[in-house]
């Protein structure tokens, strides 16, 4: 037998973390990194945060789990409190950002389909942009136009289109009589840290509203105070009708969200959608654990100011690389490095990572990826930098 016991389907490297403490996370053979990654922007409370692994461990050993056939008062109090903190009117829960991004495709379909008599139609087509991420399901590798995901999967679910991103005319013009809805996140992650303009995502919301036809937000990574904002779209001065969250919602812990307005949940009716563990007490405890840290204008300012300091160390530190390095983009502490077209992005997180003690990640355009934890301190900004200029220092190409 040749195939790993582990399914191949990730190029794992060789850094194989069995601890963390904060923002480090220690290897198997004891060498420790500094986690620029937040394992792709989930763990937004570091490794280990006291408050976090304390509520897990009590509710563990309380309830862990019970179906969604029972009454949850762990489940509505999560709930409530996004629904008081966001746009949001209700809430489903699911254990995965595809998950939330399928709820939202299916809240929107159903928002046409499932309506009240007389408003009701068959729409079922969602907009999407070029570069996007929307997760590994079926309908979420649908969603997004890159080839790469499709490969070897045909045929993809029918219902989607795909316009470039911040293109409004070419938003404005896709729209047919099947379209239920524009699908987009604010601040594309995997596409490379590209945050969309603010005319693009106003005129989006415009034209939802001219056209009847459901806004949907994917911030599974964008959300959760990772832009300086609970949530990117508040930036832009627009609410969505639908949202997906993940990532760092539940610091660590599995666990998703649909978010809606009343209005644009009309079609989920009792036994329209489900999930066994979707909403479980010990997701809950991670969710209101993490709530209790975010959800307050005090971690929010941190985040803002810890995003202008080390944005402005790297800006600063960039002008010694322009060989290297082009600019930054990004908001909150979500920031990528627009490489230069000469050196692999990949090739130089593995050099970092390898050889520097520093995990960042790569994303789409030839960006360096930074996603730390959101409680860094001016410790960890200097330590990056550090470890950064000695590894851009030592940079050399492969040989080609
Ligand atoms: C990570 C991600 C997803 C998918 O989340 P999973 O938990 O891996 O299913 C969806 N959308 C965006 C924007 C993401 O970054």
């Amino acid at each position: 037998m040749t195939i790993t016991p582990l399914m191949p389907v990730y190029p794992r490297c060789g850094f194989r973390p069995v601890r963390g403490e904060g923002a480090w996370l220690i290897s198997e053979d004891g060498s420790r990194a500094l986690d620029f990654a937040s394992g792709i922007a989930v763990n937004c409370l570091g490794h280990g945060h006291p408050h976090l692994t304390k509520a897990i461990a009590e509710q563990a050993a309380t309830l862990m789990h019970v179906s969604n056939l029972y009454g949850s008062p762990q489940g509505e109090e999560f709930a409530q409190r996004l629904v008081d903190t966001t746009f949001a009117d209700t809430v489903f829960f699911t254990n995965s950002g595809a998950e939330a991004v399928e709820c939202a495709i299916k809240t929107a379909r159903a928002y046409h389909q499932n309506a009240p008599e007389g408003e009701a139609s068959d729409r079922f087509e969602i907009i999407t942009f070029k570069n996007a991420f929307h997760g590994r399901t079926m309908a979420t590798i649908s969603a997004s136009n890159q080839e790469k995901m499709h490969h070897g999967f045909s045929p993809l679910l029918n219902g989607f289109c795909y316009v470039e991103f911040d293109d409004l005319e070419g938003a404005k013009a896709a729209i047919s009589e099947k379209t239920a809805g524009f699908l987009v996140e604010p601040i594309q992650g995997e596409g490379g840290i590209r945050p969309a303009s603010e005319e693009f995502m106003k005129g989006l919301r415009t034209l939802a509203d001219e056209h009847d036809l459901m806004l949907i937000l994917d911030e599974v990574q964008c959300g959760v105070a990772r832009s300086g904002r609970l949530y990117a779209h508040e930036a832009y001065g627009i609410v969505p009708d639908i949202m997906a969250s993940a990532k760092g919602i539940g610091g660590g812990f599995p666990l998703g969200a649909c978010l809606a307005t009343e209005k644009a949940a009309r079609g989920m009716k009792i036994g329209a959608h489900g999930s066994t563990y979707g909403g479980g007490p010990l997701a809950m405890a991670a969710g209101n654990a993490i709530w209790d840290v975010v959800a307050n204008d005090e971690f929010l300012e941190g985040v803002r100011s810890m995003s202008d300091k080390l944005r402005g160390a790297i800006e600063q530190f960039i002008g010694n690389y322009p060989g290297m390095f082009e600019f930054v983009r990004g908001q909150g502490l979500m920031l990528g490095i627009r490489m230069n077209d000469d050196i692999t992005v990949r090739d130089f997180v593995g050099h970092l990572r390898d050889n520097h003690g520093l995990l960042t990640v790569a994303a789409g355009d030839n960006t360096l990826r930074l996603l730390p934890p959101l409680n860094i301190g001016d410790e960890e900004i200097s330590t990056f930098i550090e470890k950064l200029s000695a590894g851009s220092a030592a940079y050399e190409k492969p040989e080609s």
